[in-house]
């Protein structure tokens, strides 16, 4: 099995919307040129990545703000330049800008759509601003239209958490697949804890969530409650929050600059250098920025030695740990008490069912059967998807 590879291309960091937890909203941004896209390409190329397979994913910023011409040109330069890396790509928006003619490009290429809608329209709109919901449904009409995949992240705050019965029931009604992300502590903001999801209620949400993907088991599907399974099933990590994507992952700003991760585009001190200057490995690692994620890697190691759940969740997200303390690696990722609830309940839930008094309804008929479905069937059928 190849290596996993992953490239974040930024071609703005402006966005049209104005969500209330995101500090993303200037319109006017500068936007990459095909040139550094091209560079972009080059630069990877020199890093001799043989053996690796490539996500290239277009994150922002909003990255439909880069236009038609910029995709028409871009895609193009990237398949054909890192083609002996597999490329397969990505794109994360909120397709306000989505046009028939750019879903025609995506579409040549079978992009994956991620978009956001926090809920039924009251939550998305008052989290995310008024006429968000109907933009958002509007782009997302044009993009299946031509045959993309759309997919929603669900961002929870301190409020929408209050209202998750109903967010459940929307997208479970709606038939889409539930995707979740914790709003954070802003860094940007003046107040950084107000839409916040707290570790405990964000430990409580995901437990919740596993309850419900257990009692759906056959009309919903929870993707973290899927990667969570997953990583606890197999013992290994397999979405970059519970593996170490230092070293794999980065992230190419308009100007070219290079970053660990989309999270840290526009943080000057987190730059690890340009593509137009086609740095080496070796340049890279003299970086700040690498320092501070190999830091954090050794961190885990330590910290993290004694707890039974350390080779799927690897302290979860570097960028949580690092940027709210202006790079002092002094603590794993803030969420780690609701990590380690979710993984805790999981392995112990499925523990219970494999050798556990609960497991079987001891009857008397020759295939004894479970009682009702549980961890072990839900994690059954997330393996049989793959
Ligand atoms: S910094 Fe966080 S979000 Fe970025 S690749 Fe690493 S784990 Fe994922
Ligand atoms: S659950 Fe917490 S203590 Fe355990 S590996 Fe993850 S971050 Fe470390």
């Amino acid at each position: 099995m190849k290596t996993p590879f992953h490239i974040m291309i930024i071609p703005t960091l402006g966005c049209p919307a104005n969500c209330s937890y995101c500090w993303s909203s200037e319109e006017t941004s500068p936007i990459m040129t095909v040139d550094t896209v091209k560079k972009t390409a080059e630069w990877i190329q020199s890093l001799n990545l043989e053996g690796y397979q490539a996500t290239v994913t277009f994150h922002g910023g909003e990255p439909l703000l880069a236009g038609a011409d910029f995709y028409r040109q871009s895609l193009p330069i990237l398949a054909d330049g890192l083609k002996n890396l597999n490329p397969v790509f990505a794109i994360q928006t909120n397709l306000w800008r989505m046009t028939p003619e750019i879903a025609r490009i995506l579409a040549e290429y079978k992009i994956p759509v991620g978009s956001s809608l926090d809920g039924p329209k009251d939550i998305t709109d008052i989290q995310r601003g008024n006429g968000y919901y109907e933009k958002t449904l509007a782009g997302c009409k044009i993009a299946q239209d031509a045959g993309l995949d759309v997919r929603f992240i669900c961002t929870f705050t301190k409020m929408s958490f209050e209202r998750k019965e109903e967010i459940f029931n929307f997208f479970m009604e709606n038939g889409m697949p539930l995707k979740l992300h914790p709003a954070l502590p802003s860094i940007r903001s003046s107040e950084p804890e107000k839409y916040a999801l707290p570790p405990e209620k964000y430990g409580e949400l995901l437990v919740y969530l596993l309850d419900k993907a257990v009692l759906h088991i056959d009309r919903v599907e929870i993707l973290n409650i899927n990667d969570l399974c997953r990583c606890v099933f197999t013992r290994h990590g397999n979405v970059c929050t519970y593996a170490d994507c230092m070293g794999t992952t980065f992230a190419t700003g308009p100007d070219g600059s290079i970053y660990p991760c989309y999270r840290f585009a526009g943080m000057e001190d987190y730059v690890m250098g340009n593509v137009a200057d086609c740095p080496s490995w070796d340049d890279l690692k003299e970086s700040r920025a690498w320092k501070l994620m190999f830091g954090f890697k050794d961190f885990v190691d330590a910290h993290c030695a004694d707890c039974r759940h350390i080779s799927y969740c690897r302290g979860d997200c570097p960028y949580n740990a690092i940027a709210p303390t202006g790079g002092v690696v002094r603590d794993v990722d803030p969420h780690c008490p609701a990590y380690k609830r979710i993984f805790d309940e999981i392995s112990d839930r499925l523990d219970s069912e494999m050798y556990g008094d609960d497991s079987f309804d001891g009857g008397s008929s020759r295939r004894r059967r479970r009682k009702s479905a549980g961890v072990s069937d839900l994690i059954r059928k997330i393996i049989s998807q793959n």
